[in-house]
């Protein structure tokens, strides 16, 4: 295993920020990514798995511990559609599986990240998770077992599976599919990809939505338009597009959306955090809760 020192993160994020990991290493196969994250446990080493990076801010002074990044690759068709190893980019996976005629992931194109990335966090786009079309994953469990698990028992909800709790490590995934024209499948992942690109900043580092939208009842609660759950409305009607600390800014286009303006520090986006938040508690009573990943020493 080759292990790094001081490995800056902020390249291997869509934030292009973060200060050092203390140890590092990249891994290419199912087998290196289990040695990787036996060698942590065995030397109690506080380790991270790192996908794509597109759903997490790395604090300025960095991580303690040993960043794990994955970039195993494996990708097969299996008898109820396809299976892919953690590291696999979310957007091969669906081109793959649009080349072979199967449908069922072609509104994700365009989603940044890993089929690791993910699964962990349930990914959602325009009310579909990512999850509902899961059948089994692999896991490697914090004991060291490899352990096959339906996808019904990784409790997916919205923004949510039980690996935030299990601390589980996702090996590969199989993915439940079923079989559509090819033409049609393409059209309707290039609308996706052009929906996105109406909707986001996406010539500017971000990690997406900063925030989780908010509850049906939150919703109801406060009388939104339409009842929408959209995080972004409650930013955008409290006048905060465009607020800045530092290099890092609300959006114009996507209220929901911080952008790294280039000069940004880690510091400068949750500094902004925290003026979102308070400003939506005054305004509307409601809590926001993070759906970026905060990740390093504070
Ligand atoms: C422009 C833009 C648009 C986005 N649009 C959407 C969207 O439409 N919908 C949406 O839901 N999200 C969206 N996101 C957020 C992000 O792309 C997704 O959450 C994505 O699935 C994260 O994958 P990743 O591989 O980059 O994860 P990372 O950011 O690398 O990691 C996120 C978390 O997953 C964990 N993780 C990663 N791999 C594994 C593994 N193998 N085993 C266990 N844990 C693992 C990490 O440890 C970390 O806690 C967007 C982000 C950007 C930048």
């Amino acid at each position: 295993m080759h292990l790094k020192k001081q490995v800056i993160l902020a390249p291997h994020t869509y934030f292009k920020l973060g200060g050092p990991a203390d140890y590092f290493v990249e891994v290419k196969t199912r087998q290196e990514l289990i040695d990787a994250v036996l060698y942590a446990q065995n030397h109690s080493l506080p380790y991270f798995v790192l996908g794509g990076g597109s759903n997490i801010l790395v604090t300025d002074k960095g991580y303690r511990g040993l960043v794990i990044k994955n970039q195993t690759q494996s990708l097969s068709l299996s008898q109820t559609g396809a299976t892919a190893a953690s590291g696999v980019p979310i957007n091969r996976l669906i081109t793959y599986t649009i080349n072979h005629s199967l449908a069922g992931l072609e509104d994700f194109l365009g989603l940044p990240g890993t089929v690791g990335g993910a699964i962990y966090n349930n990914s959602h786009h325009l009310g579909d998770l990512i999850g509902n079309h899961v059948s089994e994953v692999e896991l490697l469990t914090q004991s060291g077992e490899v352990k096959i698990v339906p996808a019904q028992d990784l409790n997916f909800l919205y923004d949510y599976s039980r690996l935030h709790v299990s601390k589980e490590v996702l090996l590969s995934a199989t993915f439940k599919l079923v079989k559509g024209n090819k033409e049609e499948l393409m059209i309707k992942s290039q609308q996706a990809v052009q929906r996105r690109a109406k909707t986001q900043p996406l010539g500017n580092p971000s990690s997406g939505c900063i925030f989780k939208n908010i509850t049906l009842s939150q919703a109801k609660q406060i009388n939104t338009p339409n009842h929408t759950l959209s995080a972004g409305y409650l930013i955008d009607s409290s006048g905060l597009k465009g607020t800045r600390v530092g290099g890092a800014v609300v959006s114009t286009i996507h209220a929901n959306f911080i952008i790294n303006d280039g000069t940004a520090k880690s510091q400068d986006v949750l500094d902004l955090i925290e003026i979102i938040k308070v400003k939506i508690k005054k305004t509307y009573g409601v809590d926001l809760i993070e759906e970026v990943f905060l990740i390093g020493e504070k």
